[in-house]
């Protein structure tokens, strides 16, 4: 059997479990795709010294000593800004409670469970649930920046485009907030012909009304022109100029949007770059998939 399969038998057991089978399961879950600490040192300090997390300089710390226990998590210690630090500061996995249950609830939000059901199935607070879903957005928002190149400096091909707007939702927040100011939101989905997507989000001024809105407005466009609209009768110039890419991202949003019934306007950007961190890797298996949500948390 190989690994895949293992992860898979595995998740169905746990899934399935009762209360008291379930922390064992939980565990030995968190085990098969825990990352190991030399990896994660290896990732963090690239140049091969260490990197401190506060000044950013290099070079500047020393190691002394171990964090844990069972002698993995090295201590380290920056001189100029007076920091003690360890191998997972800095990380999503840094001080987290409830350790074993961090990886099943992270394969559970790639899923889509919606959090409520999370918590439920994991035996933690919908608090925590909530908490822990912001925490991971931010280091996906973090790491989808740094991923995704801006399509339109290199547009040497094709690029879809769709366009929708939205009035923000007060979703979550405080009911009489006061320091969200309402605008539209404007999302532009781009999807190029190379498969790389973007997500941009642009916040007009004035609100629109229902009628006003832009529901969807999809375009092709080549070196930043849009194309006009093709009515061609020749197949090939419809093969090329389709945009169902774009349309298929978007449809998932749309989903996800009404799944939710809204997201408060400060956190769109993060769903938002959730959304393509999802599109982008769409085509990994579960295993694969969670190994670099993971990695991104570093
Ligand atoms: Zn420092």
């Amino acid at each position: 059997m190989n690994e895949s399969n293992v992860e898979n038998l595995l998740w169905k057991q746990l899934i399935t479990a009762t209360k008291e089978k379930k922390g064992r399961l939980l565990q030995q879950f968190s085990e098969l795709h825990a990352i190991h600490v030399d990896e994660i040192r290896d990732r963090k300090h690239l140049s091969g010294d260490i990197v401190c997390p506060q000044c950013n300089e290099i070079g500047t710390s020393t190691s002394y000593g171990f964090f844990d226990s069972a002698k993995q998590r090295r201590r380290y210690f920056c001189k100029p800004c007076n920091l003690h630090f360890n191998d997972l500061t800095g990380t999503l996995f840094h001080n987290r409670k409830l350790r074993d249950h961090f990886i099943p609830f992270l394969r559970l939000m790639l899923e889509g469970t919606p959090i409520r059901t999370i918590a439920k199935e994991l035996h933690i607070s919908p608090t925590t649930a909530h908490t822990w879903r912001h925490l991971v957005l931010q280091y996906i928002e973090r790491y989808m920046t740094d991923l995704v190149a801006d399509l339109n400096v290199d547009s040497e091909v094709l690029i879809e485009t769709s366009i929708r707007e939205i009035n923000p939702s007060h979703k979550g927040l405080r009911s009489r907030c006061s320091s969200v100011v309402p605008y539209t939101q404007r999302i532009y989905f781009q999807y190029d012909r190379r498969g790389r997507i973007q997500v941009s989000l642009i916040l007009l001024d004035a609100l629109k009304t229902k009628r006003q809105l832009i529901r969807t407005d999809t375009f092709i466009s080549l070196k930043g022109r849009r194309l006009s609209h093709v009515n061609s009768s020749l197949t090939s110039q419809r093969v090329l100029h389709h945009n169902r890419n774009v349309q298929y991202f978007q449809s998932k949003f749309d989903m996800m949007y009404t799944n939710m019934r809204g997201v408060a306007q400060p956190y769109l950007n993060r769903y938002l770059h959730w959304q393509s961190f999802l599109e982008h890797h769409r085509m990994l298996n579960p295993r694969e998939k969670l190994r670099v949500l993971l990695l991104a948390c570093l």
